[in-house]
């Protein structure tokens, strides 16, 4: 699930100023010119509203040079204010995706607020984060609909999900369980209806499911192993949460060791009862 990620360390106004002033004297000078004003307050008000649709709204009067926009991003001169901040922002050290939390390094930028129809955002940092293929697939250019304008968490300004914000259940048979996901206890209820959006939309629980069925036989085949040199299974299993609560407690494997360690019936099974034999 998501990460809470620090801000861009880019100024996504100054950006603005620094684009457009670039482009004097260029074909595209007086179009940059006269929209510079306008496109500084949208992004401001892009950063004081934390992203959100609908209050950020589209820019219908750019519709037509929407490609002017989408160049800044798809085709960067090679001395452009904003390559080196693009590239900066590829070169992030995240291991794990912080729309999703599953583990491995996101290879893409998204944008928040699709280019698509927000190619205003197209380069605005606070719009570009990293996210993992499988998530950028299932989000696409979906931003909301009218039952909920906003499907999506910000990595950025969604300070919450610094926190855990789903709890898994395990249910036994514990050598063949079943696993049910739901929202964290103590979140406001904007906040649980947001990250079942994101849940939902991100097709999560189904990208889930795989992982923690894996990651239950690799428990028993662990559990058996610890049983096997005499270690207390609950406290070394204790100690494989805590390792895997960084860099955030909603990494896919932290989910899944908060659920074991929170079902007292599962760790008696574990430290306790026969376990299957085909490990
Ligand atoms: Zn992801």
């Amino acid at each position: 699930m998501v990460m809470k990620l620090p801000m861009p360390a880019f100024d996504s106004v100054q950006l603005v100023g620094d684009v457009v002033a670039e482009r004097a004297g260029g074909v595209n000078a007086e179009f940059f010119k006269g929209i510079k004003k306008e496109w500084a307050i949208r992004v401001q008000q892009y950063i004081d509203s934390a992203g959100a649709p609908p209050t950020v709204s589209t820019w219908p009067g750019i519709k037509v040079r929407a490609k002017s926009f989408l160049n800044l991003y798809l085709s960067p001169a090679a001395d452009s204010v904003q390559l080196p901040i693009l590239k900066a922002m590829r070169q992030h050290e995240l291991t794990v995706c912080p729309a999703c939390g599953e583990l491995g390094r996101p290879n893409t930028l998204d944008h928040y607020l699709p280019k698509g129809t927000y190619p205003h955002f197209c380069i605005t940092p606070v719009n570009l984060f990293p996210m993992c293929d499988a998530c950028q697939l299932a989000k696409g250019t979906k931003v909301g609909d009218a039952a909920s304008p906003r499907f999506f968490l910000h990595p950025y300004f969604d300070a919450f999900v610094g926190e855990e914000v789903l709890r898994l259940e395990i249910r036994p048979p514990f050598d063949a369980p079943s696993f049910s996901l739901d929202i964290a206890a103590g979140l406001e209820l904007e906040q649980e209806d947001l990250v079942r959006t994101h849940v939902r939309e991100l097709d999560i629980e189904r990208r889930y499911a795989a992982f923690f069925r894996s990651q239950h036989r690799r428990l028993l085949r662990l559990v058996s192993g610890m049983r096997a040199s005499g270690q207390n299974v609950e406290q070394t299993l204790a100690i494989f949460k805590q390792g895997v609560a960084d860099p955030s407690p909603n990494t896919w494997e932290h989910v899944f060791y908060a659920a074991v360690l929170a079902s007292p019936s599962l760790v008696d099974y574990l430290a306790n009862k026969p376990l299957p034999k085909y490990l």
